[in-house]
């Protein structure tokens, strides 16, 4: 199986590193990753300025790997359209530092790279850890969760819409209770703006937020991963609200 792997983080990161070098057991793995941090992009694509690719060696695992100056939904679709010499047939994205659970996912790069594996038509899942401060707690055990994962989406494929998003508890391995199948919670931020000044004096902004969670039910992802369990949610962008279209319509709108 050929896997392309990419993330938000940046190609260095030990999330993706650690990532490619399972996954080296599984299949045949590439990297096109942007080439610093790119977190928070969420499905940006960069249309105003040219894109620059460097093939680079030196890291364990990847048959080919290259740095993009642009964002992760750039990524899949230079990997796949023209920079790999073999079409992937799983995009991998992460290890994410940090968790893209609930609303998340609308905001995540990592999460947006999968989701662009599934408009070019290949299997996709994100992975996460709920730790952004890069100890990388459970680290070894996302990146072989990633990989036996990958074997039976080899073996079993995914529907055509669907892809896997993984959330880690930020817990060493051991103490991780095990994996529930979860669906998309409703996570908020209770947004604050820090106003600062810069050294001539003016005023800058900088874009924080805490996260609020809604919707606690037993089988959001949010409620999950605080429990210490595993998160695996099958994530589709059918966005279309189907039963409210025959209201809408009756609206006098002309
Ligand atoms: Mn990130």
């Amino acid at each position: 199986m050929n896997i392309l792997v990419t993330n938000d983080d940046g190609i260095r990161s030990t999330g993706l590193q650690e990532l490619v070098k399972a996954l080296s057991e599984v299949g045949k793995v590439s990297v096109v990753a942007p080439d610093q941090e790119r977190s928070g992009m969420g499905h940006a694509v960069t249309m105003h300025r040219p894109l620059r690719a460097v093939e680079i060696t030196g890291i364990p695992g990847a048959v080919q790997a290259f740095q993009l100056d642009g964002t992760p939904a750039d990524c899949v679709k230079l990997a796949v359209e023209v920079l790999l010499d073999n079409r992937p047939q799983l995009v991998v994205s992460g290890v994410n530092a940090g968790p893209n659970l609930g609303t998340d996912v609308l905001y995540s790069g990592t999460v947006s790279a999968a989701v662009e594996g599934l408009i070019m038509g290949v299997p996709a899942m994100a992975v996460s850890i709920a730790d952004h401060s890069k100890a990388w707690l459970g680290l070894d055990k996302a990146a072989a969760l990633a990989a036996r994962t990958a074997r039976v989406i080899g073996e079993k494929g995914l529907p055509e819409d669907t892809l896997l998003n993984i959330n880690l508890p930020r817990l060493p391995s051991e103490q991780i209770k095990g994996i529930k199948i979860t669906r998309v919670g409703i996570r908020r931020y209770r947004d604050f703006v820090e106003k600062r000044e810069d050294p001539w004096g003016r005023p800058y902004y900088w874009l924080t937020g805490e996260a609020v969670d809604l919707d606690e039910g037993p089988d959001s992802d949010t409620r999950a991963v605080k429990d210490g369990w595993i998160s695996i949610t099958p994530v589709r962008f059918h966005l279309t609200h189907d039963e409210f279209r025959k209201e809408l319509a009756a609206w006098t709108l002309h």
